[in-house]
């Protein structure tokens, strides 16, 4: 049987003498793994969709669940990421994320598509801002939302310090935190809230680098892995 579908390559593995293992996320079929056959030769002419970041129509041939790419056809290959090390890294962790809160078998168009769109901006516009928003809808989709609308508890605007918790990923203002709730700076919580986009503003590059690593620190302890690609980037930052 064959399929055709739209994938992004979220991994290449070397596989055999001359072949790679792709990890493949689609919008329809969710996460799927193919091998692609003599691409490690100079010569051949599937060679870039057998790379990370390739955004290509893939044609399948699927045989007792297998699957082999026989064809693709370049939508996109985000060139400019893998000339820049930050954008390089940032990027990795948008396909490092895919790969981790994807189930194998289950359809994932929103995540997919988002991944895309925010790989295409990450061409043309600052990445930092752009990651933040990616990794706090990943996080929305995969069931951990992050709550940004103001203390939990009381209510009330937080405009100062204020605390975290990582259990109900909720923030309290300084009056109603209790222990257990890691302290969060104000321009942690404001950059966070700009990239949600429940607030307007400018992002700041401070902001920006705490804001990732309390992301980072939460989807560890969401998704017990420690995200490779995202801890390198921040020690870029
Ligand atoms: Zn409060």
């Amino acid at each position: 049987m064959e399929i055709k579908c739209n994938a992004l390559v979220l991994r290449a593995v070397d596989y055999k003498e001359n072949d790679k293992l792709l990890t493949l996320f689609t919008a329809d079929r969710g996460k799927l793994t193919a091998v692609c056959r003599g691409v490690k030769k100079a010569s051949a002419k599937l060679k870039f969709a057998a790379q990370p970041f390739c955004f290509a129509e893939y044609v399948l041939a699927e045989r007792a669940g297998r699957h082999t790419v026989i064809s693709a056809f370049l939508h996109d290959g985000f060139y400019p990421l893998r000339e820049d090390i930050q954008k390089f890294y940032a990027a990795s962790s948008v396909l490092e994320v895919c790969n981790l809160l994807q189930p194998e078998g289950m359809e994932g168009g929103a995540l997919f598509f988002h991944a895309v769109q925010t790989l295409g901006k990450m061409c043309q516009e600052s990445e930092g801002g752009l990651l933040v928003e990616f990794l706090l809808n990943a996080l929305a989709l995969a069931g951990y939302p992050l709550r940004l609308d103001g203390c939990a508890k009381c209510g009330n605007a937080i405009k100062s310090r204020s605390r975290f918790s990582f259990d109900t990923a909720c923030f309290y203002c300084d009056e109603c935190s209790s222990e257990n709730c890691a302290p969060v700076s104000e321009v942690t919580y404001r950059t966070l809230r700009i990239a949600a986009k429940a607030e307007e503003g400018e992002l700041e590059a401070d902001g920006v680098k705490r804001a990732l690593r309390l992301l980072k620190e939460y989807f560890s302890q969401k998704i017990e892995s420690k995200g490779e690609s995202l801890s390198e980037y921040i020690r870029l930052l």
